[in-house]
């Protein structure tokens, strides 16, 4: 489950354009995302409710214009069935989400779920435990969310180190007082089960070992990729893992980018994400960041997109790439 992200929320319009060749839509922006909307129905300055990808809107009256495009029924929604929004194009332009003057039903606020399938068995295993407090989940912003951080990180000219997206799944290895643990993105799992693919990497790696010579109370995350994840979409023989981030737990820091892919190869043979460039913001407009998430993967030419870290470890945002999800089939 996703907690951080909100997908109903209340907003206003930021900004309507017109959409060049159409006479009866135009585009809203609300944050930095870009909205279809019916021509004349939003000026800038009015209250709104923005609805964003991947939401799964329950099927009521005031919703049922989605059914035609975006109707699915799945086992695992809490009410077996929805409207999933999904990043479309029409008449040229990308729209993302929805937005609607008000809710004719208030309740779809709390009954909106996001489209996220189950994990597959091999990635779900046997819990331990709770989350361990001491570690944190490896979610990202979407920099359409945050424009006003970017903007002012761009007048700073903090430095970035942009990173390829991998589309995987969230993985974190930690050693902390003489424990080793393996955590999926929301599960603390047991370490001596067989059949799950995340443990199963960490005894590859010989993972615990390293870390209990390091000595240290830190956690390694990465994304496991490989057979049966994702589609496998850059299409590798075996499971790999490549690290992103090296959480200090007694300081409950992220490490600085600086050396970071150096002593995780070096030090420990850990593959680390492919780094595309490190520098300032070319340009805080999230149109352009969006420009930078095209491009391809590892083996895919197709990326999910980049994320963007500051080199301190103490700010970082993702850009997910429009080629990529409207080429997505799931
Ligand atoms: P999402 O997959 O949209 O939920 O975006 C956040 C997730 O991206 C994190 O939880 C990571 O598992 C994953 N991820 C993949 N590649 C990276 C990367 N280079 N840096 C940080 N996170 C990444
Ligand atoms: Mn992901």
């Amino acid at each position: 489950m996703d907690i951080e992200r909100k997908l109903v929320s209340d907003q206003i319009i930021a900004e309507v354009q017109p959409i060049e060749g159409a006479d009866a839509i135009e585009k809203v922006r609300v944050n930095g995302w870009w909205v279809v909307a019916k021509k004349g129905e939003f000026q800038p300055g009015d209250a709104c409710v923005y609805f964003e990808i991947d939401s799964v809107i329950p099927c009521v009256p005031q919703f049922e214009f989605l059914r035609k495009g975006c109707y699915l029924k799945r086992d695992w929604l809490p009410e077996g069935e929805g409207c999933r929004l999904r990043t479309i194009k029409l008449r040229g332009q990308v729209s993302q989400g929805l937005v609607v003057k008000a809710l004719e039903d208030e309740s779809v606020r709390e009954r909106v779920v996001k489209f996220d399938p189950p994990v597959p068995a091999c990635l779900a295993g046997m819990a331990r435990g709770n989350w361990p407090e001491f570690l944190r989940r490896t979610d990202q912003d979407r920099c359409q969310n945050i424009p006003r951080e970017i903007r002012e990180a761009y007048e700073r000219g903090d430095i970035f180190e942009v990173t390829t997206k991998l589309d995987g799944s969230s993985c974190t290895f930690a050693w902390k007082d003489g424990e080793f643990y393996v955590c999926s993105r929301n599960v603390n799992l047991k370490t001596d089960q067989e059949g799950n693919s995340f443990v199963g990497m960490a005894k590859k790696l010989g993972i615990a070992e390293k870390l209990e010579k390091f000595g240290m109370n830190v956690a390694i995350q990465g994304e496991l990729m490989g057979p049966g994840i994702q589609g496998n979409r850059e299409n590798f023989s075996e499971h790999r893992f490549f690290a992103f981030d090296v959480f200090d737990i007694e300081s409950q820091k992220y490490l600085p980018a600086h050396g970071r892919e150096l002593d995780l190869t070096e030090m420990l043979g850990i593959e680390h994400v492919p780094v595309i460039r490190t520098g300032r913001l070319e340009s805080p407009e999230v149109a352009d960041l969006l420009l930078m998430a095209d491009g391809p993967s590892i083996n895919n030419p197709v990326r999910e997109g980049v994320v963007f870290k500051r080199i301190d470890g103490q700010f970082s945002f993702k850009a997910i790439s429009n080629r990529f999800l409207m080429e997505q089939k799931d």
